[in-house]
């Protein structure tokens, strides 16, 4: 489980839902600094400053951190950073792509917004081929012409991900429904497609959130999920 807020916003807010899924269970905290978003005049991330707040929430809470790099300029403030995000929008920047084949961390490649599972796997290649096999794919919703979900979430790509590659595979069921209360579901139905990972976004105060609020669980519910994970996913491994 891969859980934390969609962006740091601030010492208070990381270090509270970083010790608060951590009890919950989760294993990595995720939180973004560098945020691609649709609009140039909403919350652009605290860039630097926010790889700095995780990495003081790492050291007080021993969580391995996951975050998002935008662009190869960045690399050089990514050095403990534990696992680099690739976005929906940055999937097929190849030359950033080839950049992060010549490190050696994981990499986290996130389907593109209307991404083919093929299209995935040659992302991961440029990654491979560069000397990385330390690559995990995630789905994470595609656009369709539904409306009443942000994305639509295509859990088929876990058991088709898995034949055709691998590679560990997890789901996103937070940016794949856009809405809060379609995460325990979804999480829950990963869980049961196979899926080797969950990445949840948790917030303190969805509700003021800078970014995703919507689709954000309290840490109350996230704990709830992480639970009833637990459980579907004892049943399946038996
Ligand atoms: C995120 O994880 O916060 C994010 C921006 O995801 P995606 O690239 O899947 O939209
Ligand atoms: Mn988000």
């Amino acid at each position: 489980m891969i859980a934390g807020p969609c962006s740091v916003e601030s010492r208070e807010q990381i270090l509270e839902v970083a010790r608060s899924v951590k009890e919950s269970g989760a294993a990595f905290l995720r939180g973004g600094a560098f945020k691609p978003r649709t609009s140039p005049y909403d919350f652009q991330g605290l860039a630097a400053e926010g790889i700095e707040l995780l990495l003081e929430a790492k050291r007080e809470t021993g969580m391995p951190i996951v975050t998002e790099i935008m662009s190869a300029h960045h690399l050089p403030l990514f050095e403990d950073v534990d696992v680099i995000q690739v976005g929906a929008r940055n999937i097929q920047n190849f030359e950033l792509l080839k950049e992060l084949g010549h490190t050696r961390k994981p990499i986290l490649l996130k389907r593109g917004i209307a991404g083919t599972l093929k299209e995935l796997l040659m992302s991961a290649e440029y990654v491979m081929s560069g000397g990385n096999e330390n690559v995990i794919l995630c789905e994470r919703g595609i656009r369709s012409y539904e409306t009443a979900t942000r994305n639509t979430l295509d859990l088929s790509a876990v058991p088709v991900l898995h034949e055709l590659s691998h590679l560990p595979v997890v789901v996103d069921p937070s940016h794949a429904t856009g809405v809060a209360r379609l995460v325990r579901p979804m999480a829950l139905a990963a869980a049961a497609a196979g899926a080797d990972g969950l990445m949840i976004e948790v917030h303190n105060d969805p509700k003021n959130a800078l970014c995703d609020g919507a689709q954000s669980l309290t840490p109350e519910q996230f704990a709830d999920v992480a639970r009833r994970v637990r459980e579907i996913r004892s049943i399946i491994h038996d």
